[in-house]
């Protein structure tokens, strides 16, 4: 499975905004998408599975469908929950904020469908089974477990301390690896816990609940305290534990 972590904008090494992409083909969020792959890689990406709502993780997403109207050949393929469906139509898609793409087809039809998915019921989108998992957020939000046959790799997006994801990645067999969110710095603990994130002091007692030796990888560091979060994982003196390198490619 190859997977790449897209930067933001204006600085290579921040993750202002997130988004995953897996075998060129698919999206994991889309904060960034849009912004950053060239024209010809975002029309490869025919499926987005969108893990919550938050700007950060949607950000680019309107922005396919007016800089690609005219190039999409079938519908971009948007899987969410009922839930975040009916947010995206009413907040975003509604001739307000954007045009309702939904409803303005191009010459070789609709630029994009919704395809609802529910937790912990997998579905198949290529050859890579997702399983959604709720994680413990300020809004409703689903972390992943992604399989290919071959290898799992865990997702958890944005989350505070929560348990059924830890239990579904002792669950799976061929865990290879797990994205971790680390927002924040230790001695912005009390923001991480409001906003629901998590920081390397609390990533520490999240690990106790795995029971399996694999990557982890921290993602999201906020960039206001990226530097810090980073000494602060390298002075864990874990080997398991690395932050996150933008734009490579991952494979395993
Ligand atoms: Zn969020």
């Amino acid at each position: 499975m190859k997977i790449r972590i897209l930067p933001s904008i204006s600085d290579p090494r921040s993750q202002l905004l997130i988004t995953y992409v897996l075998n060129d083909r698919i999206a994991i969020d889309a904060g960034a998408l849009a912004f950053h792959l060239t024209g010809e890689e975002l029309l490869r990406v025919q499926d987005i599975v969108l893990t919550h709502t938050h700007l950060d993780h949607i950000a680019s997403f309107p922005f396919i469908f007016s800089e690609e109207f005219t190039n999409i050949r079938e519908p971009v393929r948007i899987h969410a929950t009922e839930k975040d469906i009916h947010s995206l139509r009413t907040h975003i898609f509604n001739n307000i904020i954007w045009p309702d793409f939904t409803k303005i087809p191009n010459a070789y039809g609709p630029l994009l469908g919704f395809h609802p998915f529910t937790p912990n019921q997998p579905f198949l989108l290529n050859d890579l089974t997702f399983t959604a998992i709720p994680v413990n957020h300020t809004v409703d939000t689903c972390g992943f477990l992604v399989d290919d046959g071959q290898v799992s790799i865990g997702f958890t997006s944005d989350t505070a301390l929560t348990d059924q994801f830890w239990e579904e990645m002792n669950r799976s067999e061929r865990l290879a690896a797990i994205f971790v969110d680390v927002a924040f710095n230790n001695a912005l603990e009390g923001v991480a816990l409001a906003s629901k994130h998590l920081t390397p002091h609390l990533l520490t007692q999240e690990l106790k609940k795995l029971h399996r030796k694999v990557e982890i990888i921290a993602v999201n560091l906020k960039p206001m305290c990226r530097e810090i979060v980073g000494a602060e994982i390298v002075a864990l003196n874990d080997p398991q534990i690395t932050v996150a390198v933008l734009d490579k490619n991952y494979e395993w």
